[in-house]
């Protein structure tokens, strides 16, 4: 787990120009941090650590060449450069690959900048690959991605890095290496292990839903409604919509909306922003409506979204949300985003206390200004 990580206070100053305001922040500055979620300390002044596998790790990596190729990256990984002025979490990441029958080593590392927002490790690290030899390369020759902590937590990547890395690799075989500085282990997962394809979400009778049938009804009739708008500008016939039910019986729903910046706003994501916006933080369930006669598909990324929000519901003693996709022909399919995003970190991990006081505070002060 990842509570090593999670203890202190950070001081960070967030403001900008005059008047900044000095805020403390505490290790929800990690949720920028993309995969790893490793405790990376201070470098130790050594030279040469001498990796070994964790037991586990072994029959992941059976490979002799491969295993030597994963320890060459974790030493690589050990010396990048990073960004993190905001978190003051490094995320090195490194592998090593053969272009051409040489052997190559490619870093990435995380940088942070706005209010917030970051450059993943994992991304940097795949985009610096494609950059120095080509998408087919990142595609086909990467067979891992390294990273170099003090510690490893047992957290995968962010949804976002998630959706990138199933993009770019061969992402059916691609290994996660983490190396600790600590005690020099290396943990090897595979990245499958963070996946969980739609087709895998269990079919469910909607009368089966723990929801009032009116309820059902009616976030799949906003969902598919919402569905019509949105912007798809460079995604027709990709749209997808969601709505969503809180605990206050109120309802929202937000369609998926692109740009020519790529900066693409997500359907439960933006729902779950316009419930925020109310001070409503506490979600029951999420309806995903795609193209009629089809499952929708759920990126990782708004997955991401769904899951920091279903925290809020366990810090404040409700159960997860429900998120439920509907095929538009009467059948759906039900599960969680705990199980939809293995692996998944959040606010909630680093600093429960901050989380709930939060909660309370901003539902009462909404309350109170309507
Ligand atoms: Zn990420």
């Amino acid at each position: 787990m990842i509570a090593g990580v999670a203890a202190s206070a950070v001081p960070v100053n967030l403001g900008e120009g005059k008047g900044a305001i000095r805020v403390k922040v505490a290790a929800i500055v990690l949720i920028l941090l993309g995969g790893l979620l490793a405790g990376c300390g201070s470098r130790q002044a050594q030279s040469a650590p001498k990796w070994t596998l964790t037991k586990e790790s072994e029959a992941v990596v059976a490979d002799a060449e491969l295993r030597g190729e994963i320890f060459k990256a974790l030493d690589a990984a050990e010396r990048v450069h990073t960004d993190p002025f905001i978190s003051h979490f490094p995320v090195r990441a490194a592998t090593v690959l053969k272009v051409n029958g040489k052997e190559e080593v490619v870093l990435g590392g995380n940088s942070e900048y706005g209010r917030p927002e970051g450059i993943h490790g994992e991304s940097s690290l795949l985009n610096h690959v494609t950059v120095m030899y080509g998408a087919d390369v990142t595609r086909h020759a990467v067979r891992f991605v390294a990273f170099y902590g003090q510690t490893c937590g047992g957290t995968g990547s962010c949804g976002d890095c998630r959706d990138y890395q199933i993009a770019t690799t061969d992402y059916e075989h691609l290994l996660v290496a983490c190396g600790q500085a600590s005690d020099h282990t290396v943990r090897v997962r595979r990245f499958m292990d963070q996946l969980v394809c739609e087709r895998d979400f269990p079919e469910v009778d909607g009368a089966k839903i723990p929801l009032r049938p009116g309820d059902l009804a009616k976030l799949v009739r906003l969902a598919e409604e919402a569905r019509t708008g949105g912007v798809t500008l460079f995604t027709p016939g990709h749209n997808s919509a969601a709505a969503g039910l809180s605990w206050t019986g109120k309802t929202y729903r937000a369609a998926g909306a692109d740009d020519a910046a790529f900066h693409y706003r997500y359907p439960v994501g933006g729902m779950l922003q316009q419930a925020a916006t109310e001070g409503d933080y506490l979600m029951r369930a999420v309806v995903v409506a795609g193209e009629p006669g089809q499952w929708p598909a759920v990126s990782y990324r708004d997955r991401q979204y769904g899951y920091e929000v279903s925290t809020f519901n366990h810090a404040q003693g409700k159960p997860p949300i429900l998120l439920i996709l509907t095929d538009g022909r009467g059948s759906y399919k039900m599960t969680t985003f705990e199980s939809a995003l293995p692996y998944a970190f959040s606010t909630a991990a680093f600093m429960p206390d901050a989380l709930s006081a939060f909660l309370k505070s901003h539902a009462a002060a909404k309350v109170q200004h309507p």
